[in-house]
């Protein structure tokens, strides 16, 4: 089943410290088109500014990715600057330039409206909002959110969130939104507010999906190089909702699978600088590190103890 996401396709300069880029491809939609394609086809809405380098776009559609919904807008595209502590657990963003964004108004192409797995990459959230609006049914809408937004559109997330499946968010992002430190009650109080689930990313800790009587977690890959953590949310947005779409479920069971699939794509994320460490990733290689998930995560059961 294909996938459709709305997000920023981006220009983003990164410095961690283990070196730079300076307008690399990055952004929400594309992170999650990288790492969703490897397991359901992706069509993306959004837009970019004149200087956008189309050619390095194109280049990923052979991956499964269709960017015809990516309006090209006179003006400068998106460009996010941000900055790693040096153990990588905190980023300070130095820059937000919206460019085109700030006149966007999506426009999703006909055919696109009956697509049943949708996911509301971190953008405006009345551009959020706006594209659900379009579709005809979905079976699952999933949407992401940051900072940003948090403190600048409240009141359209919250009226966002009366509206979608699950919210996926990391762990400073739902602190923040529900005023709540501890992370189950933040949990909590997301859900009171509309989504029926949540999914909460802790960086090098893992994730939670935590639901109204239930909790499920999944540690994060333990590597040993870590380069750039830029995109690993969405890249887990990108697994978690392209197997959700790859098996065309949403039942219980099939949602704690797609969180090792997010886990998954998160660690390869973060192996490279910007979309680089998904360059030799293939489906094989995404069915070995699940599996590698299996193995890292086996509880024998209790009838096996003497
Ligand atoms: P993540 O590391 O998963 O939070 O995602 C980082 C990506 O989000 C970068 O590629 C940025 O281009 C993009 N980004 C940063 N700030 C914003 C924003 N305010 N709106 C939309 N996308 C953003």
């Amino acid at each position: 089943m294909p996938l459709l996401v709305v997000g920023s396709v981006a220009l983003d300069s990164i410095h961690t410290p283990f070196g730079e880029t300076a307008d690399a491809l990055g952004g929400s939609a594309v992170y999650f088109s990288v790492a969703g394609s490897l397991l359901s086809p992706v069509k993306v809405v959004g837009v970019i500014g004149s200087d956008y380098p189309v050619g390095e776009l194109d280049r990923l559609a052979s991956r499964g990715i269709d960017w015809s919904g990516v309006e090209r807008a006179d003006g400068e595209s998106f460009r996010w600057k941000g900055k790693y502590s040096y153990d990588l657990q905190s980023r300070e963003t130095l820059e937000t330039r919206l460019g085109v964004f700030a006149s966007f108004r999506p426009k999703l192409p006909a055919s696109w409206r009956s697509t049943k797995y949708l996911f509301l990459g971190n953008i405006d959230p009345e551009l959020q909002l706006n594209v659900l609006e379009q579709m005809d049914d979905p079976r699952l809408v999933v949407c992401d959110t940051m900072n940003y937004w948090i403190q600048g559109k409240r009141a359209d997330l919250l009226a966002l969130l009366k509206r979608v499946d699950i919210l996926l968010v990391n762990d400073s992002e739902a602190r923040e939104l529900s005023g709540n430190w501890n992370i189950h009650k933040a949990g909590r109080w997301i859900l009171g507010q509309g989504p029926k689930r949540v999914v909460i990313k802790q960086g090098e800790y893992g994730a939670l999906l935590i639901e109204p009587n239930r909790t499920f977690y999944v540690p994060a890959y333990p590597l040993e190089e870590v380069f750039d953590p830029t995109g690993a949310g969405d890249a887990f947005a990108g697994g978690f909702m392209g197997y959700l779409a790859r098996v065309d479920s949403t039942a219980p069971e099939q949602l704690r699978r797609a969180m090792v699939y997010g886990s998954a794509m998160g660690s390869f994320a973060v192996e490279g600088f910007g979309i680089k460490g998904f360059d030799q990733v293939t489906f094989d290689a995404v069915q070995r590190r699940v599996q590698a998930f299996v193995d890292l995560t086996h509880v024998p059961s209790a009838e096996q103890l003497p």
